[in-house]
């Protein structure tokens, strides 16, 4: 078994203009003041940034940031921690050239999954795997997992009255975001059904080695060890299925029902319809991680963080068995949200239907420092982090060392410093002006920068 895999998490944020009197812009008018500096540096709205993680703005008003190739969870972390720091810096120079411009008000920056206007933005994970595993076997296999995963990972959610049961039901608190906007399992498009996998064949490597899981079901987190849950979890449910471990042959006919029960269950308990009868989001999740603890034993930890996931795992299941989220709510988003919206009903009588409620579920989302409800929570150490902060500001700058992002990196490097226009993308850099030079990254594990440099060296300055 080849131990290592390539990690990719993509953000779609919402922006916001707000002020008290005067015309609020609308979300478009704000992205393209966001993205400004983008283009005149990089003279495009979609550029690869120094650290060899892609920025674009997209159809729609959703900025978007896809780290770099990660190929360890504690990388994914710190680059997706740097997008986010990317994304604060260009709010702050938008506010500024819209001061300038005699527009006042303030630009708010969610990491969530749904607009005002009822429209739904992900956050896709990316997942290496060999061409060789039987795809079609693979992504049946995981979608039970996928389906009931949301009651570790969810980011949580006030639902008002009349969302559960459809055109019925009363105001309550879910796990999920996202799972209310699913609406096919797995499929080749993206936005037209939104599935929980997808499968258009684009691997960004060598498609005869290589193939990418695009797993575009999940909640966007916040917290670190809540992504380190998703994707440990995720990447242990992927080595079982790839190595032929057992896992019971679990089939789910109607995922897209099974994803709104579950989301909608805080007791884990709602039965969700199998091939061969039912099992609830916990017996899934319980099933799963029996087969995963049984796994490791077997073939051992590939790597350092292995037994930190199996046991928040257990630790989450255990939060929902019990009804008990004490013990997970400094480090699960939908419990960490859940507590402080417990905390302020509680103080003040309020029913899940309050409108104040729906608020504070939005500013828990808010990425403003001293602003946003997390990150509030994170700056007074009410929220635990499982990587060093330095290490995500190190990534604003810096690759992941493990992957061609690396090659990326040194080669946009380079060019900014000689001043010279290139284009790039997730397997090719070139240097506008020498367009037969074509730099291809196929594996990408290949951290050999000998091409880069070996290019640069036979350029000369145009001075
Ligand atoms: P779009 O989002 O525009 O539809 P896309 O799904 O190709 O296109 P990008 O936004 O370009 O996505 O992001 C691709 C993500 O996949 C990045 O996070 C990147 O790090 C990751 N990635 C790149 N190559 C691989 C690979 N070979 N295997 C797994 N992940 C990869
Ligand atoms: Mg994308
Ligand atoms: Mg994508």
């Amino acid at each position: 078994m080849n131990d290592r895999r390539i990690f990719g998490l993509e953000t779609e944020y919402g922006v916001q203009h707000w002020h008290p009197e005067g015309r609020r812009l609308s979300p478009e008018e704000v992205a393209r003041y966001l993205f400004r500096p983008v283009v005149e540096w990089g003279r495009s709205s979609n550029v690869f940034v120094e650290n060899g993680s892609r920025l674009y703005l997209d159809v729609g008003s959703h900025p978007e940031y896809a780290t770099a190739e990660c190929s360890t969870i504690d990388e994914l972390l710190a680059s997706d921690a740097a997008g986010d720091e990317i994304m604060r810096e260009l709010i702050a120079q938008a506010e500024e050239r819209m001061h300038a411009d005699g527009i006042e008000g303030s630009v708010y920056l969610y990491r969530n999954n749904a607009d005002s206007a009822g429209s739904s933005y992900g956050s896709h994970e990316n997942y290496l795997l060999r061409r060789r595993s039987e795809y079609r076997r693979l992504t049946e296999a995981l979608v039970p997992f996928l389906v009931s995963r949301q009651i570790l990972v969810g980011a949580g959610r006030v639902v008002p009255a009349g969302v559960w049961p459809e055109g019925q039901g009363q105001a309550h608190y879910a796990f999920s975001q996202r799972a209310d906007f699913v609406q096919e399992g797995v499929s080749s498009s993206t936005t037209r059904s939104r599935p929980i996998i997808n499968t258009r064949d684009e691997p960004h490597a060598d498609a005869s080695r290589y193939r990418r899981l695009h797993v575009i079901v999940g909640d966007s987190n916040l917290s670190e060890h809540t992504h380190l849950l998703r994707f440990g979890a995720t990447d242990l449910m992927l080595r079982m299925i790839e190595s032929g471990w057992p896992l019971g042959d679990k089939e789910m006919p109607h995922p897209t029902l099974a994803i709104r029960r579950a989301s909608h269950d805080l007791t884990g308990t709602a039965p969700l319809q199998l091939r061969d009868g039912a099992a609830s989001a916990l017996e899934l999740q319980e099933h799963y991680l029996e087969r995963a603890h049984a796994f490791v034993e077997r073939h051992g930890a590939h790597h350092d963080r292995v037994d930190q996931v199996l046991d928040l795992w257990e630790e989450v299941l255990e939060a929902v068995r019990s009804q008990d989220t004490s013990g997970i709510d400094t480090r699960i988003d939908w419990a960490i949200k859940l507590r402080l919206l417990e905390d302020y009903r509680a103080r003040h009588g309020l029913d899940w239907s309050s409108p104040r409620l729906a608020q504070l579920d939005l500013a828990f989302h808010d990425l403003a420092r001293g602003r946003g409800l997390f990150q509030v929570l994170l700056e007074r150490g009410r929220v635990d982090r499982v990587i060093d902060p330095a290490a995500a500001r190190r990534a604003r700058t810096e690759p992941p060392s493990g992957t061609r992002a690396a090659v990326r990196a040194a080669f946009i490097r380079r060019a900014r410093e000689r001043q010279l226009a290139y284009a790039v993308d997730w397997t090719t850099m070139k240097l506008n002006e020498h367009p037969l030079h074509v730099i291809s990254m196929k594996d990408p594990f290949d951290t050999s920068t000998t091409a880069v440099e070996r290019l640069f060296d036979g350029v000369v300055d145009p001075a």
